[in-house]
This record gives C-alpha cells, sequence and structure tokens, in this order.
C-alpha cells in the first residue's frame, strides 16, 4: 500500500491484507495460542499468541497508519497501554503530566507507580511555559491529553514539543478523545501517542483495549518487549471487532463532529447552563491552538450548570431518554456521565475542583444519532 494514502482509503485498507491461505478479504480471528514449528528456530514467523498474533499484527498496523507513524503496539487497555509507557521509567525519574488527566491514569501514577519512586507533576499545561518550572535533570517523560477530559483543555503539543526538544525527554499524547481523525500528535513532535482503542477506535462499545504508535525503532523494540514479559495483551476477537470498528472511523468521526458541534451551539444559548467546554467554540480559551493542531473539534462537550450542585446535574442525567448514563465515550450511541462522581471520583476534592470538574459538571458523548433528536432529549432532561 502507498504510504501517501488519504485518511478515509487508510481507515478502510491500512494494515489488512487478503489471508496469505484463502483469500479471505477481512483478516481472520486467529483463536490461537500457539503455532506449530517446522523444525527447531524454523516457523512463520508466530511462536505464541502473547508474543504475536496474526490478527493483532493487522489491527497494529492499521493503527500506525493511522497515525503516522511506523509501529502500533496494542494491549488489554488504555490503560494497560500508559503502564508500559511508565515502565519505561526508573526510580528517581520525573513526569510532568496535566492537572486535566483522565481519572484512571491519575490513579495508576499516584497510587501504582509513585511507590516505585517515579515523581509525578501535574500542571496546568495550557500555557507550555509552565514547563520551565518543572523540568530537571530527572525528568524523562511528559504525559499530555489534548483535549482534556472531561474540561475539553487544549494543550499546544507544538509548544509542549519545542520545550523539550534536544532533552532527553519523552512526549506522550493520549490521543483518545481527539481520535486520529482529528489530529496526529506524532507528526507535531510527539514521541508515543497512546489511545484508549476502547472509546472512537472500537467506536460501537464492545471492546477494552489500548494502543501505542510511534516512530523510533529502539523505543519501539523496548516497548514490544514490554509488551511480551508483562503479557497486558488483548485477544483475536477483539482485534478482529476493532479492525472493523475502524473501516467506519472516518464517517463516524465526521458525524460525532456535525453532531458535537449543534450540540454545544445549543447549550451555549440555554439558560440554565453556566458554561459550555467545547474547543470549536470560538469562546473556548484556546479555539486558536485547537484549531492549527485538530482538523474539527470532535463529540465531546462539557457543561455546568448554573446551579451548581450534584442534585441539580443528577436531574439531568436521570432524566435522558435517548443518551444513557454511563461511563465510556466514543461509542456511535450518546452517552452522558457525571465526572465528579464516575470518572473523576478517585481524585480529591480540591484538586478535582481546581481542574474544573465542578459537581455540577456534564459531560457528554455525542452519538451518530439524528441531532434534533438528541437535542430535543437534552432540553427536556434540562427543563
Ligand atoms: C478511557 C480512557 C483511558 C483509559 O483507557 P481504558 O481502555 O479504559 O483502559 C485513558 N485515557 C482517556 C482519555 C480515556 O478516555
Amino acid at each position: 500500500m502507498q504510504d501517501n494514502m488519504k485518511f478515509a482509503t487508510k481507515a478502510v485498507h491500512a494494515g489488512v491484507e487478503p489471508d496469505p491461505t484463502t483469500g479471505a478479504i477481512m483478516t481472520p480471528i486467529y483463536q490461537t495460542s500457539t503455532y506449530v514449528q517446522q523444525g527447531i528456530g524454523n516457523h512463520k514467523g508466530y511462536e505464541y499468541s502473547r508474543t504475536h498474533n496474526p490478527t493483532r499484527t493487522a489491527l497494529q498496523n492499521s493503527l500506525a497508519a493511522l497515525e503516522n507513524g511506523k509501529h502500533g503496539i496494542t494491549f488489554g487497555s488504555g490503560l494497560a497501554a500508559i503502564d508500559a509507557v511508565i515502565k519505561l521509567l526508573s526510580p528517581g525519574d520525573e513526569v510532568i503530566s496535566v492537572n486535566d488527566l483522565y481519572g484512571g491514569t491519575y490513579r495508576i501514577f499516584k497510587t501504582v507507580f509513585e511507590k516505585f519512586g517515579i515523581k509525578f507533576h501535574f500542571v496546568d499545561m495550557r500555557n507550555a511555559d509552565i514547563l520551565d518550572q518543572y523540568i530537571n535533570a530527572n525528568t524523562k517523560l511528559v504525559w499530555v491529553e489534548t483535549p482534556t477530559n472531561p474540561t475539553m483543555q487544549i494543550v499546544d503539543i507544538v509548544g509542549v514539543a519545542n520545550k523539550i526538544k534536544g532533552k532527553s525527554i519523552l512526549l506522550g499524547v493520549d490521543n483518545t478523545f481527539a481520535s486520529p481523525y482529528l489530529q496526529n500528535p506524532l507528526d507535531l513532535g510527539a514521541d508515543i501517542v497512546m489511545h484508549s482503542v476502547t472509546k472512537y477506535l472500537g467506536g460501537h462499545s464492545d471492546v477494552v483495549m489500548g494502543a501505542l504508535i510511534l516512530n523510533d525503532d529502539e523505543l519501539a523494540q523496548r516497548l514490544y518487549t514490554l509488551q511480551n514479559s508483562c503479557g497486558a495483551v488483548h485477544g483475536p476477537q477483539d482485534a478482529f471487532l476493532v479492525l472493523r470498528g475502524i473501516k467506519t472511523l472516518h464517517l463516524r468521526m465526521k458525524a460525532h463532529c456535525e453532531n458535537g458541534r449543534v450540540m454545544a451551539e445549543f447549550l451555549v444559548k440555554h439558560p440554565k447552563v453556566a458554561h459550555v467546554n467545547w474547543p470549536g467554540l470560538p469562546s473556548h480559551p484556546n479555539h486558536e491552538v485547537a484549531k492549527t493542531q485538530m482538523r474539527d473539534f470532535g463529540g465531546m462537550v462539557s457543561f455546568t450548570l448554573k446551579e451548581n450542585t450534584i442534585a441539580a446535574a443528577n436531574k439531568v442525567v436521570s432524566a435522558v431518554k435517548i443518551f444513557s448514563l454511563a461511563e465510556s465515550l466514543g461509542g456511535v450511541e450518546s452517552l452522558i456521565g457525571h465526572p465528579a462522581t464516575m470518572t473523576h471520583a478517585s481524585i480529591p476534592q480540591a484538586e478535582r475542583e481546581a481542574a474544573g470538574v465542578l459537581d455540577s459538571l456534564i459531560r457528554l458523548s455525542v452519538g451518530v444519532e439524528d441531532i434534533n433528536d438528541l437535542v430535543a432529549d437534552i432540553e427536556q432532561a434540562l427543563s
């Protein structure tokens, strides 16, 4: 396949070759743990499915192509992918990350890795200059989410990359919210892109999976070794489902973006709504940066209520009929969530509120249903 394929063509074709034994156009689910060898050291590239599996290989190659990377490495969940990145580090190393981090990422940093002697700083990275205060000889990784979850802050990826250029510090970007359709951090100077494949890439709320995509061969080797050594791999059936999901990623994302825009514009005008977070709004504080690094603004919208209480938020999230109250995001169906008590419950209240996760904050994963039905649903829930 040519390298210069456009995104939609890559989504449909990249990484996937007809099955060599039958010509099956869809990569089969190689539901096998082991592979018969012809003689000592003589095999077809596959020995054991923790190490390699052909369905996983096709998916890894597809994901690499979508992010304009050389290597794709998939894991049993997004957090397993992040776990592998932190295991590149050693005791005494320091990580600088955003203060509005996915709750599970914060939890693995604080409760799992801090006790192994790795130090984490959580900072407001909307202005990349803040890094000057935290970078020192021990800094080995900057870990960014953009847009952030759930307040949809935007971090300037090029700005952060420039701050650490020439230093032996890796830049990792959690690109889950944007998906490769909207943003390609490797092209902007990141070393590692991470996805919770569970979300937009899978797209149908039926798989939990994570991925890392990168260009550097040596770093990729270290991460493949971690994938194999620590063993947080997924099964071939999950790889098949995600390969299928990716074929419509561009179609789904286009609909998510269109619906996200209409929903954000509706909420901005609603009398009970205090503030709307969506990077496509000109009023968004980093709208200009978002325009330079994203091709559109996605289907994730969050908002606060003028009555800033958990009770007020609970009334809204309990009254929806088409939206479903659930964690997660990025599926074809619309979800509504309450970050303060759901995804961000493990973050101490003061820290949570400082990061803008107020009691009344409601997060929407706007799906691909008819937008008139979705707006009507939120309208009746708000009233
Ligand atoms: C869901 C999510 C994760 C964690 O991924 P899992 O697949 O649930 O392990 C990490 N980052 C972001 C932004 C997420 O939304």
